[in-house]
């Protein structure tokens, strides 16, 4: 091991991007340590460094095994993240997001961390009077999520400033896609995104339910900003690395190129080759009309460039990994 950088906590590193991220640290060197309730995480998904079932809100069991690992920068990925469930749950959203966020940063505090990395998100800035959105846009949330994540945010900053920490809010667009290499995939139960749920329409499964077609929009769906899953793992890393020589960060992470539910529905038509079935549903609650990122100035600090957010890949992986996870249900 003594040729690897050193370790990072990988909060929620069991889950969909936190796993992805827990590959990408690897391949820079980093051991990750996943720290994960699997409350919505899958064990198998930890395949790099080791793995500790804990719960955020558990501070002391934090602490030690931050020090244990003897790591002095986290990346922090565990948290509640649906715009509708936090909408009909608030109060378990502030529990699990700024009551995880709060133990955490006193765990940090108590074993030394020098370096945090947050997962924040475009949500944080509610329905934004210009798009593409930049990093000067008020933070205005319109659902508890992305007040649980302003939070958050702020949290951070107050206690990493008292306590030298430097650190990174990524405010991120919508991830999809998976891992090029088929090692890891997207895998939420139930199911709530977007493109997965187009993918198992085409293959058979249930009707895709379109929330919202009176949107002030093109075609009248909601348009995002859809990152692949890998391109937001690599952000990751790079902030990581930036922090050595910085003490805070502020950065969008998103394609800066958006795509209307139908144009999404349209894409996965094309991959695959099959109509996806769909119903016009009434608009979900929390649901902006258009979230696209301005991605200049994460290519300005990080160098930050997508290298698979192209939508032929994002549809590519996302079916492939869906369709392996289907053949090994029905082989299980
Ligand atoms: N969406 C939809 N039907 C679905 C799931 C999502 O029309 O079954 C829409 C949703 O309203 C939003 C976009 O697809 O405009 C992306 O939603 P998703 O849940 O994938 O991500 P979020 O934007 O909530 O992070």
């Amino acid at each position: 091991m003594s040729d690897r950088r050193g370790a990072v906590i990988v909060t929620g590193g069991a889950g969909f991007i936190g796993s992805h991220a827990c590959k990408a640290l690897d391949a820079a060197g980093w051991t990750p340590v996943t720290l994960d309730n699997l409350s919505t995480g899958h064990r198998d998904a930890v395949r790099w460094g080791p793995f500790e079932k804990v719960d955020m809100r558990d501070t002391e069991h934090v602490a030690d095994a931050i020090s244990r690992f003897e790591a002095s920068a986290v990346l922090h990925f565990a948290a509640s993240a649906y715009v509708g469930e936090s909408v009909e749950r608030p109060d378990a959203y502030y529990d699990n997001n700024v009551g995880g966020m709060l133990s955490l940063l006193k765990a940090c505090v108590a074993a030394g961390v020098t370096r945090f990395v947050f997962s924040s998100s475009c949500a944080t800035y509610g329905v934004p009077a210009t798009v593409p959105i930049d990093e000067a846009t008020p933070q205005s949330p319109i659902n508890p999520y992305g007040r649980t994540k302003v939070m958050g945010e702020q949290m951070l900053a107050d206690v990493a400033r008292q306590h030298g920490i430097s650190y990174a809010l990524l405010r991120y667009f919508n991830a999809a896609g998976a891992d090029p290499d088929g090692e890891l995939a997207e895998r939420h139960d139930p199911e709530t995104h977007l493109l997965p749920l187009a993918v198992r329409a085409a293959l058979g499964g249930p009707a895709l339910r379109v929330f919202g077609s009176d949107y002030e929009t093109p075609d009248g769906t909601c348009i995002r900003d859809y990152i692949h899953v890998t391109d937001l793992a690599h952000g990751h890393v790079a902030a990581l690395d930036a922090l050595a020589d910085r003490p805070t960060l502020a950065l969008n992470l998103g394609s800066g190129t958006g795509y209307s539910v139908l144009q999404i529905i349209e894409a996965v038509e094309r991959h695959t080759g099959r109509a996806v079935r769909r119903e016009l549903a009434p608009r979900r609650p929390g649901d902006p009309a258009m979230l696209v990122a301005d991605p200049a100035r994460a290519r300005a600090v990080l160098g930050f460039e997508c290298r698979h957010s192209d939508i032929t890949t994002i549809v590519r992986t996302a079916a492939r990994a869906l369709e392996s996870q289907e053949a090994n249900a029905s082989i299980a």
